[in-house]
Parts: C-alpha cells; sequence; structure tokens
C-alpha cells in the first residue's frame, strides 16, 4: 500500500543552455541558447518529480512561486483535480496557466512513477513501442564565429547541414523550419532537400506568416514532393480552411489546434488534417492523449511537436510518443541542435532516428546537479533573450502575414548578443 503523498515545495531553476549555433524562425531567433525553467516538486516521501517549461527566452521562475499556496499539501496522484486548481477554463482567463499546469503534470507523474517504481507509460496505458522515431530539424542558422562555422543560410548549406544530421543520427524524415527568407529562396532550399535525400519524406513550417494566396502558391509549388505535411502555412483556422481546400497535401498546426475547443470546431468544419500534439502547450502528457484519442476515433492524424525541449521535456515527449497507437509520423525535436542537457549522463542518444524510451521509474531522468549549477550561472551571466526578435535586424518584428524577409544573401555572425555582417 502506497501512503498518501503530499506536496510539500515548489523549486524553480532558470538555466541557460548553449545551442550548437543561433537558430531562426518566421518571429525571430532562439539567439544561441535555450532558457528553461527546471520545476522539482519534492513530497513528504522525499520523492522528488520533475518538470520543465520555456517562456520565449524567459524564466517563468515569478509564476510558479504563485502556484505554491494552492499547491502545497496536494496528492500527486490528484492529477484531474491538479488541472482544476491551475487551469479551470474560466478562471485561467486572467492568468492562463496551461503551460504551468503541464510543467507540474510532468513532476506529479514523474513522482507516481517513482513512487510505485514504474515508469511513467506503464501509468498511461503502457508502451506500444521501444523507441520514438524523430525528424531532423532544419533550421536555418547564423555562423557561430567569423569564419562562417555552423551557418546554414543557402541550399548548399542545408543540403549539407541535413545531410550530415542524417549521417549522425540516423534521421529519415526532415522538417524545415521557414519563413525567415523570400519564399522562393525557402522553396529552393526544400526541393534540394527532396531532391538531395531520396526515398525520405519531408515538411516544411513557415510558423503561419504566409498570405492566404502565398501559402496557397508555395504549397501547389512542393506538392509533387514525398510530403508528410504542410505545416502552419497561414493564420487561423479560417486561414488554413481556404490554403486546405485549394492545396492537394495534408495541413499540420501546433497554433490553431492546441485546445479541445479548437479540436471540436476543427472536426466540425476540417480546417487541418495533422494536429501536433505539444506537451507543453495542451497542459500535459494526459491532455495530449486524451487528443489523440479524439483523433484516432475521427481518424484525424496526430503527431508529436517540439517547443524547444531540455531532456525533461523530451522525455514527457518520449513517454506521450511510447503509448499512442496512432502516431505514424516521426516526432519533431529541438534536441539535437543542443550542445548539452540537464540531465544525468548528458544527452539522450539517436540511434536510426529514434531515441529509446527511458525505462526507468517516473520519467526516467534525473538531473544532473553539477550541469544544473552550471547553466544556472549562464543564465545569470546572459539573462535573457528575445525569441520574438532578430538581432540581425534591429527594430524589425513580424507581422501576419508577413512580407519583409530576411535577406539570403547577407551573412551574419553571432555572438548571443549582437549579429556582425561578415
Ligand atoms: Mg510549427
Amino acid at each position: 500500500m502506497i501512503p498518501p503523498l503530499r506536496i510539500t515545495d515548489i523549486r524553480t531553476t532558470t538555466v541557460s543552455v548553449p545551442l550548437e549555433a543561433a537558430i531562426r524562425h518566421a518571429n525571430g531567433c532562439h539567439w544561441g541558447r535555450f532558457v528553461r525553467t527546471i520545476v522539482e516538486v519534492d513530497t513528504d516521501a522525499g520523492i522528488t518529480g520533475l518538470g520543465e517549461v520555456g517562456g520565449g527566452g524567459e524564466s517563468a521562475e515569478a509564476a510558479f512561486q504563485g502556484l505554491k499556496q494552492y499547491l502545497v499539501g496536494h496528492d500527486p496522484f490528484a492529477l484531474e483535480a491538479l488541472r482544476f486548481m491551475i487551469a479551470n477554463p474560466t478562471a485561467s482567463l486572467y492568468n492562463n496557466r496551461t503551460q504551468l499546469l503541464a510543467a507540474i503534470e510532468f513532476a506529479c507523474l514523474d513522482i507516481v512513477g517513482q513512487a510505485l517504481g514504474v515508469p511513467v507509460y506503464r501509468l498511461l496505458g503502457g508502451k506500444l513501442r521501444d523507441v520514438v522515431p524523430f525528424a531532423s530539424y532544419l533550421f536555418f542558422r547564423f555562423a557561430s564565429d567569423p569564419t562562417g562555422r555552423h551557418e546554414v543560410r543557402t541550399v548548399e548549406q542545408l543540403l549539407s547541414e541535413a545531410r550530415a544530421l542524417k549521417a549522425r543520427h540516423g534521421f529519415t524524415s526532415h522538417k524545415l523550419k521557414g519563413g525567415v527568407f523570400p519564399p522562393e529562396h525557402e522553396l529552393a532550399c526544400y526541393r534540394a532537400l527532396a531532391e538531395g535525400l531520396p526515398g525520405d519524406t519531408f515538411r516544411f513550417d513557415p510558423n503561419a506568416v504566409f498570405s492566404i494566396d502565398q501559402a496557397i502558391r508555395f504549397g501547389r509549388a512542393l506538392a509533387d514532393l514525398p510530403n508528410d505535411y504542410y505545416e502552419d502555412p497561414t493564420w487561423g483556422l479560417n486561414g488554413m480552411r481556404q490554403v486546405r481546400a485549394a492545396v492537394p497535401i495534408r495541413l499540420a498546426t501546433n497554433t490553431v489546434v492546441v485546445n479541445f475547443e479548437q479540436l471540436a470546431t476543427n472536426l466540425r468544419d476540417p480546417a487541418v488534417d495533422v494536429i501536433l500534439l505539444d506537451t507543453t502547450f495542451w497542459g500535459g502528457i494526459r491532455p495530449c492523449i486524451k487528443a489523440a484519442a479524439v483523433c484516432e476515433t475521427v481518424q484525424t492524424e496526430i503527431a508529436v511537436h517540439s517547443s524547444g525541449e531540455l531532456g525533461i521535456q523530451l522525455a514527457t515527449m518520449l513517454h506521450l510518443g511510447a503509448v499512442l497507437p496512432n502516431l505514424t509520423f516521426a516526432a519533431d525535436a529541438h534536441y539535437h541542435h543542443l550542445a548539452d542537457d540537464v540531465i544525468a549522463g548528458g544527452k539522450l542518444n539517436y540511434q536510426d532516428g529514434a531515441i529509446r524510451i527511458p525505462d526507468g521509474p517516473g520519467l526516467g531522468v534525473r538531473l544532473d546537479h553539477d550541469r544544473v549549477d552550471r547553466y544556472a550561472a549562464a543564465y545569470r551571466h546572459l539573462g535573457s533573450y528575445p525569441y520574438d526578435r532578430d538581432p540581425a535586424r534591429p527594430g524589425w518584428f513580424a507581422t501576419v502575414p508577413n512580407s519583409t524577409w530576411a535577406n539570403p544573401e547577407a551573412p551574419f555572425w553571432f555572438d548571443g548578443t549582437d549579429a556582425h555582417a561578415m
């Protein structure tokens, strides 16, 4: 018999973990590092559960402090109560706590798994596979020094990077993050990937910055390629519905179907074919499983989304991927861009394009406190970064739809603070 458990404390540590190079996206850039808030939930049984959350380059520590008064004394097994305590759908209109709920849910599942001596996937229905396949996640990147090292800007650089990642990790599906350069340059890049890596499959994601007209023209121009799907070409369910009617490719989203209300709307009046489930955006692993079950019932496809993760959140994605019967696409992860991780043993490995699902109790990953201390010191030194700004274009910000693109002829190197023309 497991004695009743009670939460006794919530501790948070903000870390800044280096990326191999700064990675560019439609709204700006990850400035050569990920800033993540590590959450440790303590219990009276001496078991500590782990959670993790992002925040657009900023610390989320202060937001968790506000949750302590609700959660100290709470039973970590009581996960449905947790949902309403933190993110009641009407109350949370005022404090939007979905991602905080997710981090606490991860930690509570980790506690329950450790208390019972079983991996989280056994709490969620049991694993259907031993590994989760991942796509390469290709970004345009700034050079990391004046020699041009790590730069991905040209067609040739992108194809070279994709081939190197495939050789190193075994990826057979490739995602290109676009919305940075003019669409004709990104189309040339995407087509070159598909032609240069025969037999593999591909997905393109411009983060919803295309106009409907642009999204349709771009989608028709890649329709002959072996696409997994075309992700968030434009903004909004109504915009996506118009593009879907005009383009013969599956559309995917991680932006306009991120809760059950939107999922219901999409089922009544389809705008999207593939729902990308993000354990953070949906408020935890369990809501993703509920959404996947709805999708299974109506034969809407799913995949696992990445909002940028260290090993704790990656573990949540692996346990999610373990139990989904209808997971037919490779998952996304930023993970291979990281130079290191905060978990004991360092980064989890890819083998043949997949990562093994942890079998240890709970999430199956534990913190390496030396690494946490090192990257907490890095955060104190470097501070936050503006995820939605491009260091090479001071004063610029993205609109939706966007029409002001970065110049693919202009190389920059980036030191984590300022971009320098080369
Ligand atoms: Mg996306």
